[in-house]
């Protein structure tokens, strides 16, 4: 039987295990545990649950797999903690009247991390569900078989798909996270897309910074909630327009110059003079590396069984919005991951997965040791290692100069480990923290995080200020090395 004829057969099961729900999983004879163990490969790692998400979704699966004694890791993705560590205050998360985003992913990490959950950095980039234990393949170069799969990759926000969207993104002055790029906008003049909680949220985020902020929205009403958009009375620099739609983003060849909108009301076009634009229209699934491998639904989503997060795939399940296009709020999420967790832990039960089975496969069960390498990332601290370490360097260098406080630069710190891996001896990696070596960062011109810079002889190359997956990082020093 091929892999399309297997996973034909898997999904053709579908009728039955929609009508068991997840009972009866682990009993439908698909896959033999026993079997596995005395075949177990010596060179293969194999993980019980293994949850593909950091969000909270991905994690209150994670913990409950663990809290039932399943050896359980977390895949973070590109964006650990998800897209809560993007948002600000949330306040109407269970038992907390008011918190930051981060600072609910940071501890539902560490309360999971106390269950025994593994956390690795890095992303599962495809997968193999038609073979089982089913085979997971990381960003990183890593593969591993797992039992079960809890896919919490949560949803991604839109985009506008109009001209000069892509041409513009990042530094050209388009974003999608106000708490990520705000500072920038000091005095200037903005505008958020959308009519949501999140256009509102974002609008508010910008206002501390920007002079006056507009909000765009295409119909004559927001769909925010009542509560929300009455924050907005107390914004003063914040105004909302109504029946308007971008066409078009204009700019000068580096940053946006503003838009052209169009008017439902007035049915005639006009330009709108801006400094920079943010998109707050809802998300998509992150079910790209899922295609031909668990049904989607017509929007990308993965629809669960019944009340249960199965899927039609025996032993994988589903939670948080890539399953949700209506409440996506973080409480549902959990709750969906929960149950998730109960399902797979249950699954696995039901297969024989037991304490005896966990001793036979130990040595080759996943350990963060197993899965680390060794550091060759060069730290920089104050100019006189920067003219040593950088200037004075034989190799081509890589240089990522990143804060703290800034989530997308402690993002990539991972993908930039590994790429340091994968050039060693042909290229040099430095990491430098813009907050202690304030020298160097003054020095070469660093004016906001992340910023790579690519020395040749000790003279800059090129200058990059977005941040890069580990792919991309690859890519992009590719070009240098020859
Ligand atoms: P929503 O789906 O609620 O809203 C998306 C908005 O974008 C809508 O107003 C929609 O317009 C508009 N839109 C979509 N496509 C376009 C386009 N091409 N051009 C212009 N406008 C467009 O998404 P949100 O991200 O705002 O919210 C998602 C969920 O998260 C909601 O449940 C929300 O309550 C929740 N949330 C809660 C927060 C909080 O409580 N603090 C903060 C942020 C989000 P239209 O209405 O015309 O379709």
């Amino acid at each position: 039987m091929n892999a399309q004829q297997k996973l034909s057969s898997l999904i053709s099961g579908m009728l039955l295990v929609s009508l068991l729900g997840c009972i009866g999983q682990g009993k439908t004879g698909y896959y033999n545990l026993q079997a596995m163990v005395q075949a177990v490969d010596a060179n293969k790692i194999y993980i019980p649950l293994a949850v593909i998400g950091s969000g909270p979704a991905g994690i209150s699966a994670a913990m409950y797999g663990a809290n039932a004694g399943m050896p359980t890791v977390v895949f973070e993705g590109n964006k650990p903690g998800g897209l809560l560590t993007e948002t600000t205050y949330v306040e109407n998360w269970p038992g907390i009247k008011s918190t930051r985003g981060p600072v609910i992913m940071e501890t539902i990490k560490d309360q999971a991390q106390g269950f025994g959950v593994l956390f690795v950095n890095d992303s599962i980039d495809s997968v193999d569900f038609a073979q089982w234990p089913f085979v997971l393949h990381t960003e990183l170069g890593h593969t591993y078989h797992a039992l079960s799969v809890v896919i919490a990759t949560g949803a991604s926000p839109s985009v506008l798909s109009v001209p000069g969207e892509q041409e513009y993104w990042g530094v050209g002055g388009v974003n999608t996270c106000a708490v990520c790029h705000a500072p920038l906008y000091k005095g200037l003049h903005v505008a958020v897309v959308g009519g949501g909680d999140s256009a509102i949220e974002e609008a508010i985020q910008l206002s501390s910074y920007a002079k006056q902020v507009t909000i765009l929205v295409r119909k004559g009403t927001m769909r925010a909630s009542d509560r929300m958009q009455k924050l907005l009375s107390g914004y003063p620099n914040i105004t909302v327009r109504y029946y308007v739609e971008v066409q078009k983003i204009n700019g000068d060849g580096n940053n946006i110059t503003g838009v052209q909108l169009y008017n439902h009301e007035t049915k005639s076009t006009e330009d709108m003079v801006l400094d920079g634009l943010f998109l707050a229209i809802g998300h998509d699934p992150n079910t790209k590396l899922f295609k031909g491998q668990v049904p989607l639904d017509a929007q990308g989503y993965i629809e669960p069984i019944g009340r249960t997060q199965c899927t039609t795939i025996p032993g994988v399940f589903a939670a948080g919005e890539v399953t949700d296009k209506v409440y996506r709020q973080a409480g549902i999420s959990a709750g969906q991951g929960s149950i998730a967790g109960i399902d797979a832990a249950n699954f696995l039960k039901e297969l024989g997965f037991n304490a005896l089975i966990e001793q036979t496969l130990k040595p080759y069960l996943f350990t963060t040791q197993r899965a680390e390498k060794k550091n060759v990332v060069t730290v920089v601290q104050n100019m006189d290692e920067w003219e040593e370490k950088v200037v004075r360097s034989t190799l081509p260098v890589i240089v990522d100069f990143y804060a703290d406080y800034c989530p997308s630069c402690m993002q990539m710190l991972p993908a930039f480990q590994a790429a340091a891996q994968q050039f060693e001896g042909k290229v040099s990696f430095v990491k430098i923290d813009t907050e202690t070596a304030t020298d160097v960062a003054e020095k070469m011109y660093v004016l906001r995080v992340p910023t790579m810079l690519i020395m040749k002889n000790g003279q800059v190359a090129a200058r990059y200020n977005e941040t890069m997956t580990f792919k991309e990082l690859v890519e992009f020093v590719q070009k240098f090395v020859s």
